[in-house]
């Protein structure tokens, strides 16, 4: 056929959008997608005939074509991803992982009218902060508490409310940046208070903080190195002496800790991740923590402390700004509920119980992911064995902690490690895992037992 025939004999879109198949898309599809990938295919036929590259023409082999292209325009973009990289609050993979438990509260309470705002009591207007301060008080012994949008907002708002237009003294050894854009100085900035730096990058007295002390001091502020230590010749001053140092000139004392850890962690190793409920009871006016790190709740953050200050805070009107949703409200009780009873935290919120697991349940996972992947991959497509790692915690908190682990490690024989990484990237559902002395490395302290056959599925698939 020559080319203008072939190009005559092109289906028109109306052809297409009436066929048996186009309206069952429009049906199935947004029609604008159906619309859209059917005009890019007879595009992209019409180029191929010009350029000779297509000699014939069939409806039938245009139709898979037109639905490859509209599932992918109508494919959601933020989508449920396997985590085999052991990383428990992976910043890039969604950091908390919340229960069906905790979605079944939020569902309750979204899905529906309810007291967000008003005190049933009274019958009158009532505070969405109310709904958690009783839990947050009972678990922290906190006098009072707030909750914002996320722990950055928490800061900032602090800063806005305690210190605008005032000194703010830090340490240099804690002018810390936390994953890219938050960096203490310039949140410090944009708050409106003036950053009063003491110290030096390794040692910062008390008596640093002291000197630094004026009429114009607002606030004595304390950063936690969440994310970095500092080894050998070093000191910072601790909460306590700080504290005594605020209360003597009558100048608040704020701690942003970051994490937030509810549990003491000492029992597992962990020995430089104060808990919340030792800095409330140290005294510290203000202390500021993530929803999302390490209490494995929801992206928020808390802040707690002395109800004179809580009031002054909440008064401020970057609040409004800063205010949380009912669905993360709803999901921050149902998990703080868990944190009544320690044992509970650890079995039921899934970030605490990934970090905290035995290391034999994680080494029986896989084993369980190796024999489920000897069944479907050859020998001679891939050597596969179970190999003693390490993860971390991720999310920014315990840089230096290495949580002992087990992995499969999976060395392809047809393709690169490489391509094996691409392809689990890009697959449905997308797996991520990390590639290590040419081998791709499946960490199951991640994986979720109801993850494994996907997770065989993706590899056996990336494998041919
Ligand atoms: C993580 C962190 C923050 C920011 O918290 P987000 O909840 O991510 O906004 C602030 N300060 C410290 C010390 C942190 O570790």
């Amino acid at each position: 056929m020559n080319k203008k025939k072939l190009l005559s004999s092109l289906p028109s879109v109306d052809e297409i959008l009436k066929s048996e198949k186009g309206l069952e898309w429009q049906e199935t599809y947004p029609r604008r997608y159906v619309l859209k990938a059917t005009r890019e295919i007879i595009e992209h036929n019409r180029q191929a005939i010009l350029k000779d590259e297509l000699k014939e023409i069939s409806l039938e082999d245009m139709l898979p074509h037109i639905r490859h292209r509209i599932e992918r325009l109508s494919a959601l973009s933020l989508k449920p991803v396997i985590n085999a990289t052991g990383v428990v609050m992976h910043t890039n993979l969604g950091r908390s992982v919340l229960s069906e438990e905790i979605l079944e509260n939020v569902k309750r309470v979204a899905c529906g009218y309810s007291n967000l705002e008003y005190d049933l009591e009274k019958g009158e207007r009532g505070k969405r902060y109310s709904h958690i301060q009783r839990l947050l008080n009972e678990i922290t012994g906190a006098e009072s508490s707030l909750i914002v949008n996320n722990n950055a907002a928490a800061v900032f708002v602090c800063l806005t409310a305690l210190a605008k237009g005032k000194e703010a003294v830090v340490s240099r050894g804690e002018l810390v940046e936390i994953g890219g854009s938050f960096r203490v100085p310039d949140v410090m900035s944009a708050s409106g208070a003036i950053l009063r730096e003491v110290g030096t990058t390794n040692k910062t007295h008390l008596r640093d903080y002291e000197a630094a002390i004026n009429e114009n001091t607002g606030l004595l502020l304390k950063v936690h190195q969440s994310n970095f230590r500092t080894i050998g010749f070093t000191k910072q001053v601790e909460i306590d002496e700080l504290v005594t140092l605020g209360k003597k000139h009558g100048i608040p004392v704020m701690f942003d800790l970051g994490s937030g850890c509810l549990i003491d962690l000492k029992p597992y190793g962990v020995h430089i991740e104060p808990t919340v409920q030792e800095i409330v009871k140290s005294g510290c006016d203000i202390v500021t923590f993530s929803g999302d790190k390490l209490l494995g709740g929801p992206q928020g953050g808390v802040i707690v402390g002395k109800s004179e200050i809580i009031e002054k805070i909440a008064k401020n009107p970057l609040m409004r700004a800063v205010r949380i949703d009912k669905l993360t409200l709803s999901a921050f009780e149902a998990v703080l509920m868990n944190y009544l009873d320690e044992d509970k935290a650890k079995a039921h919120i899934p970030t605490v119980r990934m970090l905290l697991q035995a290391v034999n349940e994680i080494k029986a996972r896989a084993k369980k992911i190796l024999t489920r992947l000897k069944r479907e991959i050859k020998e001679n497509v891939a050597e596969m064995d179970v190999i003693e790692d390490s993860s971390q915690s991720g999310g920014g908190a315990l840089p230096e902690i290495e949580f002992k682990t087990f992995a499969v490690a999976v060395r392809p024989k047809k393709l690169s490690v490489n391509r094996l990484e691409e392809r689990l990237r890009h697959g449905n559902p997308p797996i991520i895992a990390r590639i290590k002395d040419n081998a791709l490395i499946l960490d199951a302290r991640t994986v979720g037992d109801n993850e494994v056959e996907g997770l065989v599925k993706g590899i056996e698939g990336a494998m041919l």
